[in-house]
């Protein structure tokens, strides 16, 4: 084949050629496929030239960032080419403005721990090697998003290479229904970033971090308590709490106070005093150290465990009944495996967004709730992906919605429930950006019907 009047430009690897095996590496074992090609794009014409070669080709297309996809198909499929934007990496700062300009192979981590020496915030959520391609198309949460919101809110500009190779900028003067989609859509729907622009904010010169350990077995207690607290705990509070495998695992609560660690000592009290924390860290740091502290490496081509993950949004405090279904979830899990419960409080700058003002519809909550299970061996995929979605139907009266950055391909019908009632109209811009659906995989958004 190989017959186009387009050739491919930038890094091309083809099946076969050397570097091959280490491009269809991500983060996630079980997402790696086996494409056509790669092509690790210099510039944005690389992208439009790969478009347009896999068009004239009939090959299927997926865009790549950070690699950290967390489900099948998005991006990588077998067969298909992968446009990989993770060569192109400038960050731009204007300090007056209160702007950067990033190239989207960026990672988060090497964003905020840039503009941080510089005296800036950039979010950031729990891993520094998510790319910022893929996080702030499906909104981008994190323990910033109480004080200066998702990472999407931050977008006010954009460049995207549509279906014919076409570059296009979205602000909110121009294509600013594309901008609107781009902000909570996610992924792999419109088109190819390039380039988003953010606004950003000055630091703090210090802020305070923390991190306490609780044992497994004090995890109701702790949930309870930290459910009443999180979601209406000052707003330079964010707080994330992660509870482990019943074998091998333990409770954690960590995050940021934008503020004085005794202020963060006294916020903190109504769940450090609950049970008996077996380690807790509270300290006051320069801000580029915060960003250190709570963005641990995280590298890619070494994690052994693939997982299968769900997620939700509460609009009240778990009740028993739903916790009983995480102890359950959490007895059942691999032992001594990344396997868990993982919640993040919500309202502040998140809240104060209308659902409809963007595309990331769930706003109205208390808090983000995601559970995955994790095997090594492919003979244990099966049990463990069912447990998750048997979890998933027993929490269900329990939860809202979906986050599309954290999908499960079990949901059916999910464009309402990753989108809410911002579905239609995202299926209307994906009809004028995208009408062939040239962009698509297992749960990407249809174009609207015409007429
Ligand atoms: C360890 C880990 C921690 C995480 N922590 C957080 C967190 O704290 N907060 C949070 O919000 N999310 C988090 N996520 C979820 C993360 O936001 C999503 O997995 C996100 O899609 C990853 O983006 P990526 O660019 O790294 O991944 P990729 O695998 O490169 O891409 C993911 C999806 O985005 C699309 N995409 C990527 N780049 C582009 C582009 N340039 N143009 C068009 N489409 C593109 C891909 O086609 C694919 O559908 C985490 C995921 C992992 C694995």
């Amino acid at each position: 084949m190989v017959n186009s009047k387009t050739k491919l430009t930038g890094k091309v690897i083809f099946r076969g050629d050397p570097g091959y095996e280490l491009a269809r590496k991500n983060w996630d074992p079980h997402t790696d496929r086996f494409p056509k090609v790669f092509v690790f794009a210099q510039t944005t014409q690389d992208v439009s030239n790969a478009i347009k070669w896999a068009r004239e080709n009939h090959v299927p297309i997926r865009a790549r960032s950070g690699r950290h996809a967390l489900e099948n198909n998005l991006s990588q499929v077998n067969g298909g080419i992968v446009v990989d934007v993770s060569e192109m990496k400038k960050i731009t700062l204007n300090k007056k403005k209160g702007t950067v300009i990033v190239e989207t192979g960026n990672r988060v981590g090497r964003i905020a721990r840039t503009l941080a020496k510089q005296g800036f915030i950039a979010p950031f959520g729990d891993s520094p090697s998510v790319g910022i391609g893929g996080i702030t198309l499906g909104g981008g949460i994190g323990p910033l998003q109480r004080t200066i919101g998702l990472i999407s809110d931050n977008l006010i500009e954009l460049e995207m290479v549509d279906a014919n190779g076409k570059v296009i900028i979205a602000n909110k003067h121009q294509n600013s229904d594309l901008l609107w989609a781009s902000r909570g859509g996610g992924g792999g729907n419109f088109g190819i970033y390039t380039r988003y622009k953010f606004k950003v904010r000055r630091s703090p010169s210090t802020a305070t971090v923390y991190k306490i350990t609780w044992p497994w077995n004090q995890f109701e207690k702790v949930l309870k308590a930290w459910q009443r607290w999180a979601p209406s705990v000052d707003t330079r509070l964010g707080s994330e709490l992660n509870i482990g495998p019943k074998k091998g695992g333990n409770v954690t609560m960590e995050g940021l106070f934008l503020g004085s660690k005794s202020e963060a000592i006294r916020l903190l009290k109504p769940v450090t005093s609950v049970g008996t924390p077996t380690q807790s860290i509270i300290q006051s740091l320069p801000y580029p150290e915060v960003v250190n502290f709570l963005l641990v490496p995280d590298p890619v081509l070494t994690q052994k465990f693939s997982n299968q993950f769900s997620s939700g949004f509460g609009r009240c405090p778990f009740p028993d009944k739903a916790i009983k279904v995480m102890r359950e979830f959490l007895e059942k899990a691999e032992p001594n495996s990344t396997a868990g419960f993982f919640f993040l409080n919500w309202g502040g700058a998140v809240s104060r967004v209308l659902p409809k003002a963007t595309a990331f519809y769930w706003r109205k909550a208390q808090y983000y709730v995601e559970w995955n299970s994790s095997w090594i061996k492919q003979s244990d995929a099966a049990k463990n992906i069912a447990l998750v979605r048997n979890t998933r139907k027993k929490l269900q009266p329990y939860i809202v919605g979906s986050y599309i950055n954290v999908p499960d391909q079990g949901i059916k019908n999910s464009g309402k429930v990753y989108y809410g009632a911002n579905f239609p109209r995202l299926r209307r811009v994906k009809a004028k950006y995208d009408p062939k659906n040239v962009f698509r995989n297992p749960q990407s958004i249809p174009p609207a019907r015409k007429g």
